[in-house]
């Protein structure tokens, strides 16, 4: 099945009792048993819930895994993935990984005894070092959150292999329409699907897919303890969003294309960062592992104060967090999605006061570039 039809095809399409050709929301807590422990598949929705199934079907064929799962938001999920791991445990991650990542890491799991190192996972000899006697697990995200740094998911699923780790992998910005890390060898994909999956900014929602039955055993045991779930309604909205993702990826990456082309050259941007520039340090791993580029780019324009006027002229671009949805967005990370990252921390990074972070929408490429070109002066 070719991507595009698996968005319509996969999973569990339809209501086999009524025929109706959309998954029914099944608002419902509690299930019949026929006798003490004798009931048909579902018998509380934290266990199980027949919309967020088939969802969380949908979400395992995408991925091309074992099983898929469904929590209450991006940050759900990746927390649940890290109750796989006990006190004394290690991850070594992305070093400019979500801001919030960054946080539930450093100021939530620390105190469970669950400890992390960041670095720059580009660089796979400085992932080998980071790696101690109790370390678990290797979690990339990639391309990153705001500079777009690409990570080669295969060589640190070896990495991770040759050293009995858990290779995790982040894969919002590229979606599985154009990237499947278990393909190149990931145990465990994670999303945030409040973004493209959803992408009409209207549920919050995290998926987790695991490549093995023993992982699919451990996170439905921490799914189903913790109970981090998605509700029904937001599953529902979340089935809806996937059906056109394979058609506003490829809008997204065509406006995207356009918009770029008009940034690298405006006087005003001092550096610009996309996957798909051939300059891009990860655009070779890019080409390699994707099938697309996304539609995230971020570009300096030297100080907070040219920032704040960009900000303030743009009519098309919505200052808001978030991404990945119909209409285009604007950021200033250092101030916003990563302003829980010390200030130190950021300029280390390369997050500067005049970076700003675009998310191109699917409005006509054309009414986009007008309106940064007024914009940037
Ligand atoms: C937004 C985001 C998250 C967190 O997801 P929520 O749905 O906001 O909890 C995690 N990773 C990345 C890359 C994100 O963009």
């Amino acid at each position: 099945m070719k991507p595009k039809t698996k968005l319509i095809h996969g999973g569990i399409t339809g209501d086999p009792h009524t025929g109706a050709v959309s998954v029914p929301i099944y608002q419902v807590s509690t299930y019949k048993q026929e006798a003490v422990g004798k009931f048909n598949g579902y018998e509380y929705s934290r266990t199980g819930n027949p919309t967020r199934n088939a969802l969380e079907e949908l979400i395992k064929d995408l991925e091309n895994g074992v099983a898929g799962f469904a929590f209450g938001s991006g940050m759900a999920a990746i927390s649940s993935v890290m109750m796989l791991f006990k006190s004394g445990d290690h991850v070594v991650m992305t070093d400019d990984v979500y801001g919030g990542t960054y946080r539930v890491m450093t100021k939530v799991l620390n105190r469970l005894g669950i400890e992390s190192t960041f670095v720059d996972t580009t660089d796979l000899n400085v992932v080998k070092e980071a790696i101690q006697e109790n370390t678990k697990a290797i979690y990339v995200e990639t391309p990153t959150n705001p500079l777009l740094k690409v990570t080669d998911i295969q060589a640190i699923s070896n990495l991770a292999k040759e050293n009995n780790l858990l290779s995790i992998v982040d894969n919002t910005f590229n979606t599985p329409y154009w990237q499947n890390p278990i393909d190149h060898g990931a145990d465990i994909v994670l999303h945030s699907a409040t973004k493209y999956l959803g992408g009409h900014s209207d549920v919050v929602a995290g998926l987790v897919v695991v490549n093995s039955k023993e992982l699919a055993e451990e996170v439905h045991f921490v799914q189903n303890s913790a109970g981090a779930i998605l509700g029904p309604q937001d599953s529902w909205l979340l089935i809806r969003g996937l059906k056109t993702l394979g058609v506003r990826m490829e809008e997204h990456e065509k406006n995207t294309a356009k918009i770029v082309k008009f940034l690298s050259t405006h006087p005003a941007v001092e550096k610009i960062y996309y996957p798909g520039l051939s300059t891009h340090p990860g655009n070779d791993i890019s080409v390699n592992q994707s099938r697309g580029f996304g539609g995230m780019v971020s570009f300096d324009i030297g100080s907070a104060e040219k920032a704040d006027d960009l900000l303030s002229k743009v009519k098309y671009f919505t200052l808001a967090e978030s991404l990945g949805a119909v209409e285009s967005l604007i950021s200033v990370p250092a101030r916003m999605t990563h302003a829980s990252i010390p200030k130190d921390r950021r300029d280390e990074l390369g997050i500067t006061e005049g970076l700003v972070r675009i998310s191109v929408g699917l409005e006509d490429a054309d009414d986009l570039i007008e309106d940064l070109s007024k914009a940037l002066g």
